[in-house]
């Protein structure tokens, strides 16, 4: 294995990024570090850092490249991160993509899995998910009626993220398509990028991914 594994996770909202990045932190045994988490988490804590990006991250727009990048800068910091990380949501801007090189030297991003999945799944994806407010549980709006709006695994309120609302989608695909798709001309540039379909089941996307892995010998 490399010194570090540094994985960048890129996709549209919706995409399954989470998801995967859950199942592949514990294959890896390395951080899922999401920016989008991170920033939730400040919110629901009310910190000064929540109360600064509350309206921004509501309206679907992006929070600052000097914040995030901060964010990352400590995060990798930390002891967990020493041999790599799973970035879900990081870099999303050619900015951010430069200041990841910067910030992380010769021993950089090692992949960059692109998960691609069509505007009109994601859209309907984001619309009908559904999330616990303590444990970060996935749901759908069909599952609603059956857990009574209760999560499954720790007994938290299943909502809707305000960002998961129409106008909020659709602003936050727009972002994706300005400032995040030129993010795969600069790692296919760098030989780093390998586009994965994102559309079919959650099982054989992590199987597709941990192939390419494998494939590279990071793991
Ligand atoms: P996510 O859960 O990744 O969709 O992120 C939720 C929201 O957090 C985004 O819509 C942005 O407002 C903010 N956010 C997360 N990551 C970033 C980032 N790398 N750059 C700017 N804003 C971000």
């Amino acid at each position: 294995m490399p010194a570090r594994l540094n994985l960048v996770i890129l996709g549209k909202q919706g995409a399954g990024k989470g998801t995967q990045c859950k199942h592949l932190a514990k294959a890896y045994a390395i951080p899922h570090v999401s920016t989008g988490d991170i920033l939730r988490g400040a919110v629901k804590a009310g910190t000064p850092l929540g109360l600064e990006v509350a309206s921004v991250m509501n309206a679907g727009a992006l929070v600052s490249d000097e914040l995030v990048i901060r964010l990352v800068d400590e995060r990798f910091k930390q002891a967990d991160a020493q041999k790599g990380a799973l970035l879900d949501g990081f870099p999303r801007t050619l900015a951010q993509a430069e200041a990841l090189e910067a910030l992380l030297g010769d021993d950089g991003i090692k992949l960059c899995i692109n998960l691609d999945v069509p505007v009109s799944l994601v859209t309907e994806r984001l619309s009908s998910r559904r999330v616990c407010q303590e444990c970060g549980a996935i749901y759908k709006d069909s599952d609603i009626e059956a857990i009574s709006g209760t999560c499954a695994n720790c007994g938290g309120d299943v909502i809707q993220r305000e960002d998961d609302q129409p106008d909020a989608i659709r602003k936050r695909l727009e972002a994706y398509e300005r400032d995040t798709e030129p993010l795969l001309s600069f790692y296919g540039s760098r030989g780093l990028l390998v586009t994965v379909d994102g559309d079919q089941s959650p099982d054989d996307v992590t199987r597709a991914i941990e192939a390419v892995v494998h494939d590279k010998g990071l793991a």
